[in-house]
């Protein structure tokens, strides 16, 4: 452990080591397997770094990330550390100059892509020299359990057959209990050793606002908003469209997708990096591995799938330390789509897995207490108390008596015969001048109107506490249109009473606006 010090601090400038890398170096030192679970920007590298330095031999980075290892070997180079990168950007004279450098005992660590290291070449060649130590970085693309799952991941189970005295490290910044067991498992990591640091970003305030108008809210927020941001939508067509609608109102940003050329991609993410672009809107296909201190907010214009992915989305903001935003668009009909979707999967095991997450992730959208506090829970870290930096902290939700408003709602879901979506109910409930209203005689109806006080947005709201609440229900094997349940009678017949919040319905955080 001394030399490990003397490392931190000689090799690399610092004095003193963060929150688990101390106790993971002296693990991997004693030639334990140990298993990271460290956030983004936490100091994972390193926890594999320093033994590898300390150890005698060569060490194995296995990284999905081909993009980043050339800059993280010239980062190792520039401290004194002779490292290398295999991967196939590597021509073959370049390859060929690699493994002699490897065959030399030139190198300390070697990055490589893990297709190339399951190649039965490369293992042969391995098994010539004095490996230290394997070091699986991203270590959850070994669980099916996530969406970050790749192929190649899945052969590294077989290494530790093949390298048996070789201490194994999977470092990764997701981890929900599941996803944990998955990858020791995976991994074959033997009775590991398992770090978990925190998981809470302190200086990122969560906030959710209920989905109506999206494109209007995004630009809402945006405009309210300093520096560079991140927003997040689950389609290629939802990007471009975001991004041209942004773009028209004189937002400095970009759409960025699998579907875009491999160079263009990689000129946004530069662009992005080096702050000539303020905003990108994307898929997530965007941002694994980006490495950019200075994002202010995060907006997730869709819902994910788990609170694994929307974690580590989020943690893409503010790793400066500085105040960030994370924004939520949240609508109960996406919801349900989302959830059918994943029912309908072929593997009736996974679907259970993922709806589970799912239904997760629902519930930090649907909170009615601390966003935070949900969050940390997810990730087994218990913690007491009130963030004071989230929404629902910073501004409780209002209880009011709803009995009213849901009578308006469910009756006039009743008298459109349950067969019309939100969007014209809400239309019929605010009693407006429409032509397809007039066609279907829909003005002669006695809740046609009843709604007009409110704005549209007040009543999509209502409607989905509604649907939460399980008063109704969204068929969408039929569009979407809203149907009564059970619980509904009660109310209709004025024998039960309904508490609601009020509804939030602007997203005000107060900050100075974005100068275009
Ligand atoms: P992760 O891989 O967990 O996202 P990194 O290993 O890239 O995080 O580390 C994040 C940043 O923290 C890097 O800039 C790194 O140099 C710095 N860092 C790591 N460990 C220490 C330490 N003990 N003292 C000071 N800075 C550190
Ligand atoms: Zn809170």
């Amino acid at each position: 452990m001394e030399q490990a010090v003397q490392v931190l601090s000689q090799t690399f400038g610092y004095s003193e080591f963060r929150a688990g890398q101390a106790e993971v170096i002296e693990q991997v030192l004693a030639h334990r397997d140990v298993l990271v679970l460290m956030p983004t920007g936490g100091g994972k590298s390193l926890c594999y770094q320093i033994p590898a330095l300390v150890l005698p031999g060569l060490s194995i980075v296995v990284s999905p990330l081909i993009s980043l290892m050339k800059d993280q070997v010239d980062a190792l180079n520039a401290y004194g550390v002779s490292a290398a990168y295999v991967n196939s950007n590597l021509n073959s004279e370049q390859l060929v100059s690699v493994f002699r450098g490897m065959q030399e005992g030139r190198y300390k660590l070697i990055y490589v892509a893990p297709e190339r290291l399951m190649k039965m070449d490369f293992i042969e060649r391995l098994q010539h020299l004095d490996i230290s130590l394997i070091a699986v970085d991203e270590a959850h693309c070994v669980s099916h359990w996530g969406h970050d799952f790749r192929k190649d991941y899945r052969l590294l189970g077989q290494l530790k057959a093949q390298f048996p005295h070789v201490p194994m490290l999977g470092l990764t910044a997701t981890a929900d209990l599941a996803t944990r067991a998955d990858i020791a498992q995976q991994l074959n990591l033997q009775q590991p050793f398992v770090f978990k640091g925190s998981f809470d970003r302190p200086n990122i305030r969560y906030n959710q606002i209920t989905k109506y108008k999206a494109t209007d809210q995004v630009i809402q927020f945006v405009k309210q908003q300093d520096g560079s941001g991140i927003i997040y939508c689950n389609s290629r067509k939802k990007v471009d469209e975001l991004a041209l609608a942004l773009a028209r109102q004189g937002v400095n940003c970009a759409g960025y997708h699998a579907g875009l050329e491999g160079n263009i991609r990689d000129l946004i993410q530069r662009d992005f990096i080096q702050d000539r672009i303020d905003i990108i809107v994307a898929t997530v296909a965007f941002g694994m591995g980006i490495d950019k201190s200075n994002v202010r907010f995060v907006v997730h214009f869709d819902l994910p799938r788990s609170i694994e992915s929307y974690y580590q989305e989020i943690g893409r903001a503010g790793r400066d330390g500085m105040p960030a935003e994370a924004l939520l668009l949240y609508d109960e009909k996406d919801a349900v789509r989302i959830r059918q979707w994943i029912a309908s999967g072929e593997n009736v095991e996974r679907n259970e897995v993922e709806l589970q997450k799912f239904t997760a992730i629902e519930a930090f959208g649907e909170a009615q207490t601390c966003r935070r506090q949900i969050l940390l829970n997810y990730f087994a870290e218990y913690s007491a108390g009130q963030c004071q930096n989230c929404d629902i902290c910073l501004d409780p939700p209002k209880a009011f008596d709803g009995t009213l408003d849901a009578q308006k709602v469910l009756s006039c879901v009743l008298r459109l015969q349950q067969q019309v979506g939100s969007q014209y109910l809400i239309d019929v409930l605010r009693g407006k001048q429409l032509k397809r209203i007039f066609e279907l005689q829909h003005e002669q109806l006695s809740t046609f109107g009843i709604g007009k006080a409110q704005s549209d947005a007040y009543w999509h709201n209502i409607i989905n506490q509604l649907i939460h609440r399980g008063l109704l229900r969204v068929d969408i094997t039929q569009h979407a249109v809203l149907k009564l349940t059970e619980e509904a009678r009660p109310v209709l017949r004025q024998t039960q009473t309904v508490q609601l919040a009020v509804p939030r319905l602007t997203i005000d955080l107060g900050k100075k606006k974005r100068v275009s």
